[in-house]
């Protein structure tokens, strides 16, 4: 079956274009060049540190956030592919979406947004990632941050939301009120594949639960698993589930491909244009997918999520970083240059958080031993 959506496809040629102009490269598109520009980023090196659920320690094998990216780039460019998307901007666009995230995952996310809500702001991972690309990065000469696309930047703002007009002046540039492309759109949906799957694949590691339980609470994964067991019944439990997985994984893809192509058809749309007008996302799962996907979230919040060992270790890494925010408030000067310049000039709060947002995981740590491990 033919599932091209190449009528919506992000025409490459109509971008609209960098803030700081550039001639164009011999060989390389500028999709093709943004995805290489993430690559060659520090705050992207960085997701190597930074967890993803499971900390490093117990296992080599868990996830890191580089790793959950890299799961996310193969998914969504496998899906941009059969739709007859843009492969290059998806790929850019998915390696693009989390470098915006602090240490210690979505403990640390929450931990500094309850901080900056103190002072009557907040911390959002995309809109840090959109000021890591627009400022942070420092290694062009002609130009601060990555200077990427407008297409690429306006998928960061818009990952796993939309921008409503009026919302915050300071993205007006970013057609508030209007969709992204369905390249940008796949991402959230690839994402969620992947860090629903490998959770439990990390999960099922570390021990956490049984192969019967998973079946017993996802209806297609016993299907899929009394498949497995039959045909090769002389195979470990591990196998099995790993087999079983992987297989999990291709029908949520599936789902994924199918489900936006309908949608899309039976939207009637013409080009890219129709897409940012549409009311809702056009990129979305088969009903089938759709209830596979929601019953592994929620055997994941019961038996991952909420397990002893994952909530010690987020009120450890909490603690660690509302310490070394509350430090660094009192002491400004111990922020290293050019941090502590800024925080002469403008709000410490946001130079601290901008900072503690950046390190990795093992930073972190570091930085709390040397300043408040250390007696004052
Ligand atoms: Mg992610």
């Amino acid at each position: 079956m033919k599932l091209s959506l190449r009528g919506l496809r992000f025409p490459f040629g109509q971008t609209r274009g960098r803030r700081y102009p550039e001639p164009p490269h011999p060989y390389r598109n500028e999709f093709q060049r943004d995805r290489d520009r993430v690559v060659h980023a520090r705050a992207f090196r960085r997701l190597e540190d930074k967890t993803q659920v499971f900390s490093a320690g117990l296992s080599d094998h868990f996830r890191n956030r580089l790793t959950h990216t890299l799961e996310v780039s193969q998914i969504s460019r496998t899906v941009a592919s059969v739709l007859d998307l843009d492969e290059q901007l998806t790929e850019a666009l998915a390696l693009a979406h989390d470098i915006g995230h602090p240490p210690f995952a979505h403990a640390g996310e929450e931990e500094l947004d309850r901080r900056m809500r103190q002072f009557g702001e907040r911390f959002d991972h995309n809109l840090h990632a959109l000021r890591i690309v627009e400022s942070f990065e420092q290694r062009y000469a002609r130009f601060p941050g990555l200077n990427l696309t407008f297409e690429v930047r306006e998928g960061i703002v818009k990952h796993s939301r939309d921008l409503d007009p009026g919302e915050n002046p300071e993205l007006d540039d970013y057609l508030p009120g209007l969709r992204p492309p369905l390249e940008a759109q796949l991402i959230d949906l690839a994402d969620e594949i992947a860090y629903n799957t490998a959770d439990l694949d990390d999960g099922f590691a570390a021990g956490l639960f049984s192969v019967e339980s998973v079946a017993a609470s996802v209806p297609s994964f016993s299907v899929i698993l009394e498949t497995v067991s039959n045909q090769f019944p002389g195979a470990s439990e591990r196998v099995h589930f790993l087999e079983a997985l992987r297989r999990l994984i291709d029908l949520l893809v599936s789902g994924l491909i199918e489900g936006t192509f309908a949608a899309a058809s039976e939207a009637h749309l013409r080009d890219v244009e129709d897409v940012r007008r549409f009311p809702g996302r056009l990129a979305c799962f088969t009903p089938e997918a759709r209830a596979i996907d929601a019953a592994l979230k929620n055997f994941l919040r019961r038996n991952v999520y909420a397990s002893e060992g994952i909530l010690e270790e987020r009120e450890r890494s909490t603690a660690m970083l509302s310490g070394l925010f509350e430090f660094f408030l009192r002491h400004p000067d111990r922020l290293p240059s050019p941090y502590r310049e800024q925080a002469g000039e403008g709000p410490v709060h946001r130079v601290v958080c901008d900072y503690i947002a950046g390190m990795t995981d093992g930073f972190l740590k570091r930085t709390f031993q040397r300043t408040v491990g250390e007696p004052e």
